[in-house]
């Protein structure tokens, strides 16, 4: 396979805090990848950093073939990575429609693009509420606004900083549902989430950081294995 995302070596601080000291994740073309640790081991940092949000890095980050070490976050957004970040962030005062659309493009010109037709089938409940704002939608729904408005900028790879944190279980299945139909599409995700039995279920592979570096990656059978990995790096 492809490799479509590759981080290597990366380092990042905040003040005189370093946070990171060599994370290490890829991605290839159509692959569903899981980003695992503790709190605080790192994972949003390394997401932050890889997408540009965070610009004080060292190390280097390869996207669709380019080193995209040094560029700003909107670049790399265009290159082809849709970022559904923690908490969310939906935009408060636009309506579910106008959340969709704002960000909307197809610049790498797919041949099949996301369009609100094919968010709304996905996720029926987002055109139910359509007219509704933002702020006026369970976790659940914004979290499933979050992913459609990911998708409508058509991206080669889809990033989730805690996919279902917060949401009830049920929610939880809707979304894991819907990360198991995206990539049945072919779409590459990389996912941060507590809740190892789903992932270890849909994910073809792992990365685990422990205090911001990357101590063990694998497939989700090799995971299962190591029983003694996921006890001292998971707590399970
Ligand atoms: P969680 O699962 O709790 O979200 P995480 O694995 O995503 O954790 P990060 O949020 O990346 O971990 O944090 C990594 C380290 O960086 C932690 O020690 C954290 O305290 C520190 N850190 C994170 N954000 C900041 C910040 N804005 N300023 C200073 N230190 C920070």
């Amino acid at each position: 396979m492809n490799s479509l995302l590759q981080i290597s070596d990366l380092e990042v601080c905040y003040g005189d805090a370093q946070a990171l000291f060599g994370a290490a994740v890829s991605v290839a073309e159509g692959e569903f990848v899981t980003l695992l640790g503790r709190n605080g081991m790192g994972k949003t940092t390394t997401v932050r950093a890889a997408t540009g949000i965070m610009g004080s890095r060292k190390g280097r980050v390869e996207f669709a073939g380019q080193d995209v070490s040094r560029w700003p976050s909107y670049k790399i957004a265009r290159l082809g990575i849709g970022l559904v970040p923690e908490q969310r962030q939906v935009f408060p005062n636009l309506t579910v429609y106008e959340n969709l659309v704002a960000t909307a493009h197809n610049r790498l010109n797919r041949k099949d693009p996301w369009t609100l037709a094919r968010v709304y089938k996905l996720f029926p409940r987002l055109q139910e509420r359509a007219g509704n704002l933002g702020a006026n939608l369970s976790g659940g729904e914004q979290q499933m606004l979050a992913i459609g408005r990911a998708l409508m900028t058509n991206p080669r790879l889809l990033i989730l900083d805690e996919a279902t944190e917060g949401l009830a279980p049920l929610v939880r299945g809707e979304i894991w549902d819907c990360l198991q139909s995206l990539k049945n599409t072919g779409l590459a995700v990389l996912v941060i989430d507590k809740n190892i039995g789903p992932l270890l279920r849909i994910a073809d592979s792992h990365f685990i950081l422990e205090k911001g570096r990357t101590v063990w990656s694998g497939s989700s059978a090799s995971l299962l294995a190591a029983k003694d990995v996921m006890k001292e790096t998971l707590g399970v």
